[in-house]
């Protein structure tokens, strides 16, 4: 039996390919090859990989993982940080991920192989041609070249998508790309910031692979649902520090604190069971034990809060406990705090308007 190995960047590139395939070539065996070095930060190829392993176990498709050799994607695209998408480092890229997929095939008895890359309408399929028939000829294979994409195949593809809930990703893979295109939209590059403290944030790449999880466990459990969208605001802490009385100390920064100076100083102005009302911007600090008594936990000092936090959504029922309506004032948690402290902060943090995926269990 002759054996295809095709290499998989993405579901929402393979599944509709993987289908075309198997039409169009019935009595060869199809082997999908996961081999994406590309894809930055770790945990989005890892959301990418789940999401493939999802759509192949779908469609009945063995599937193999390759190395995540990131050091070796880094040196090779070296000098190249700065191409644009489409340009020179994509053409390294490309050969990166033909190249092992051809060793792949070779390892397997392979006689044949090709690339879900010429699903993305980001991609050039000249170029990918080009390459994939060079390496064909040095390596006594066949490389399958075919257009899935014209014609109707962008709608199947995008209907394949939709009917199979997979994961739709909104960059190509590398951070390099991925700070372009932030740029380029004025947006903040969230999807490489995560916090040392490893709390999921709102539509993070950890909050989509939660969901994604879930999607499968409820396709295990044949529960029925649907996956919808919501607007929403979505809040990012950058950096802060607070001093008090001219000395650093270690400081809780809850979600949603925001002040649009970045920098102040003010003095306790009253204090009231734990929770300390300042002179200015509306800043509020709680001592720790009343941070536990509000959230019914027992930690011991700050330091454990920091590396060990409450979840983002406990943090904003804890807000909303104290100030009610939605509100952005700066609410920091400290060890201790006393009547007529000077305090400096500074809190640089954003919020903007988002959208992130939910899951609605009908049944
Ligand atoms: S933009 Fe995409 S194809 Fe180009 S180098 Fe980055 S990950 Fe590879």
């Amino acid at each position: 039996m002759s054996k295809i190995v095709v290499q998989i960047c993405c579901s929402v590139d393979s599944h509709y390919f993987l289908e075309c395939l198997r039409q169009d070539f019935p009595n060869d065996e199809i082997i999908g090859f996961f081999y994406n070095p590309n894809i930055h930060p770790y945990t989005e190829y890892m959301l990418r990989l789940k999401d493939v392993e999802f759509s192949c176990k779908k469609l009945g498709i063995t599937l193999l993982d390759g190395l995540y050799d990131i050091n070796k994607w880094y040196e090779i695209t070296k000098g190249y940080e700065n191409e644009p998408e489409k340009g020179n480092r994509c053409t390294i890229c490309f050969d990166d991920r033909l190249d092992v997929t051809v060793l792949k095939a070779k390892e397997l008895g392979a006689d044949k192989f090709t690339t879900t890359l010429l699903m993305s309408p980001l991609k050039s399929q000249e170029k990918l041609k080009i390459i994939g028939d060079n390496l064909a000829t040095k390596n006594a294979l066949e490389f399958i070249y075919k257009d899935y994409r014209s014609g109707s195949g962008g709608v199947n593809q995008s209907l394949a998508v939709k009917n199979n809930r997979l994961y739709r990703q909104n960059y190509c893979g590398c951070m390099y790309a991925l700070n372009a295109q932030r740029e380029a939209q004025n947006r903040l590059c969230d999807e490489l910031i995560t916090p040392i403290s490893q709390q999921v944030l709102p539509n993070s790449i950890e909050y989509r692979l939660a969901l994604f999880e879930q999607r499968d466990k409820l396709v295990d459990e044949g529960k029925e649902f649907f996956i919808k969208k919501v607007d929403f605001i979505n809040y990012r802490l950058l950096n802060g520090l607070l001093k008090i009385n001219k000395n650093i100390v270690p400081s809780y920064i809850v979600a949603y604190s925001y002040l649009k100076s970045q920098k102040t100083n003010a003095k306790v102005e009253f204090i009231k069971e734990g929770m300390a009302y300042l002179s200015k911007n509306g800043i509020i600090l709680l001592d720790i034990n009343r941070f536990n008594d509000l959230t019914n936990s027992s930690y011991k000092s700050i330091k454990e809060l920091l590396s060990n936090p409450l979840s983002f959504d406990d943090e904003v029922k804890l807000r909303k406990s104290i100030l009610k309506d939605f509100s952005l004032s700066p609410i920091l948690v400290v060890d201790s705090i006393k009547q007529d402290d000077f305090v400096e902060l500074v809190l640089n943090s954003t919020y903007f308007s988002d959208t992130k995926e939910e899951i609605e269990i009908i049944s």
